[in-house]
């Protein structure tokens, strides 16, 4: 079967990159390759933040600057006009978490009200996203993930923040997406979705709901989750993402003394994924599909799908997404196939998305592979430009 995606094409991966900035970008690769420097850095950055050292402009110049659109939503307006102009479209994500207070939470929730105003006014930004934990306690989703009759003011609050941001983002005609978080929490999360689902996917796909298909359990989910849409009538929006927690699902499963809740290998994970992918293709009418991954095998395999199930690979129901500063070479090479495709772009002051850019740092040391690749596909096409 012919590729439909070549993801070796560095030349249309970097296109929109001057050399300057592929310089940068090696640089800061060589840099994340280095486990201890990296943890090392994270560690006295944070005890340097804490003590309110003058230490945010390093941490803008380097990791924020790559991963990051911006401190405001108006900041990421230029990083959106470029990734429009080569046909890719922007999520912007104001990356929050770990707040606690009811204030806090009905600001974020005016915010993520904002944010699906400006994606709706502007045709380059495809969705507008939230995180569970930006607008309730996560131990308010766990008490309810454990014990779903468990009555909570809180929870019932959390509940009409979910419905205010459908209802907006239903008035609005505007597609928004709910991350996935931890596993111990994410049931009374999920129901809340698909809730949302049920109240605003009638005729079109407005909420996407994240499934981590690292979780063991995800395909039975992921099957459940179709049954009650055939059986309440509503479509299903479905982000696939692998999950980014292990290492925190790990330190929580050790804690309780049970069974991590994720599969027990990379493998399995991968079978997982591509499985579930499929399972949503076998219904075209009913569910409308996000892949956000960086894993070129799954990428061509919903491709092909795509193809398969609609004849085209950028029909509506049909996207993917790579976060903002990683694989270009398939952000941009699926947009030169005209498909459908989007990077997420994290932004907000500092100290705010610094648990994002941890993340992020750790994952580029921790998961074999993808710096690597970058800094091969850097490497290649700095070589191409000097040939
Ligand atoms: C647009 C977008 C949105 C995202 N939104 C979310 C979100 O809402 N929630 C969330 O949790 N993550 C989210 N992620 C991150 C995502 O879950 C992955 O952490 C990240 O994309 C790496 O996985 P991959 O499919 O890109 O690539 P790959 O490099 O192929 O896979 C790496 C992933 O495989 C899994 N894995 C690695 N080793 C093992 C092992 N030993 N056993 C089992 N599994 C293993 C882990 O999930 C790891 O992250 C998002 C990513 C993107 C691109």
């Amino acid at each position: 079967m012919d590729k439909i995606v070549d993801f070796q094409n560095t030349e249309i991966a970097f296109a929109s990159k001057s050399n300057t900035e592929l310089t940068r970008a090696r640089l800061l690769f060589e840099i994340l390759k280095n486990k201890q420097l990296v943890n090392f850095s994270n560690k006295l950055l944070q005890w340097a933040l804490a003590l309110k050292l003058p230490v945010e402009w390093i941490i803008k110049a380097t990791v924020f600057k790559h991963f990051c659109g911006g401190v405001s939503l108006e900041q990421c307006a230029p990083l959106v006009r470029k990734l429009n102009e080569s046909g890719v479209y922007a999520i912007l994500d104001h990356s929050v978490e770990g707040q606690d207070s009811e204030e806090q939470f009905d600001q974020n929730t005016r915010l993520i009200q904002e944010e699906i105003r400006n994606a709706a006014s502007n045709d380059g930004v495809a969705f507008a996203v939230f995180k569970p934990t930006s607008i309730g306690r996560l131990e308010t989703f766990e008490l309810l993930t454990k014990d779903p009759t468990a009555e909570s003011l809180e929870f019932n609050r959390i509940k009409e923040r979910y419905f205010s941001i459908g209802e907006t983002a239903k008035t609005l005609n505007q597609r928004i997406m709910i991350d996935g978080e931890e596993s111990w929490m994410q049931a009374s999360a999920d129901e809340l979705a698909l809730a949302l689902m049920e109240r605003f996917n009638q005729e079109e796909v407005i909420i996407y709901n994240t499934l981590q298909m690292y979780l063991a359990d995800s395909y039975e989910r992921l099957e459940a989750w179709i049954e009650r849409a055939k059986s309440q009538n509503f479509k299903l929006g479905v982000k696939f993402v692998r999950g980014a927690y292990m290492e925190k699902e790990r330190a929580y499963a050790k804690k309780m003394r049970i069974p991590s809740a994720v599969c027990v290998s990379k493998e399995a994970t991968d079978e997982l994924f591509d499985k579930g992918v499929a399972l949503a293709f076998e219904y075209p009418e009913r569910v409308s599909i996000f892949l956000g991954t960086h894993n070129e095998k799954s990428t061509e395999k919903a491709a092909q799908l795509a193809l398969k199930t609609y004849g085209v690979v950028n029909h509506p129901n049909v996207w993917f997404g790579q976060l903002q500063g990683m694989s270009d070479q398939i952000t941009y090479n699926l947009s030169h196939v005209k498909a459908s495709v989007a990077k997420l772009i994290p932004y907000g002051p500092v100290k705010e998305v610094l648990p994002y850019l941890v993340r992020r740092a750790e994952e580029n040391t921790s998961i074999a592979g993808q710096t690597g690749r970058e800094l091969k596909l850097l490497r290649t096409e700095q070589k191409r430009r000097s040939s």
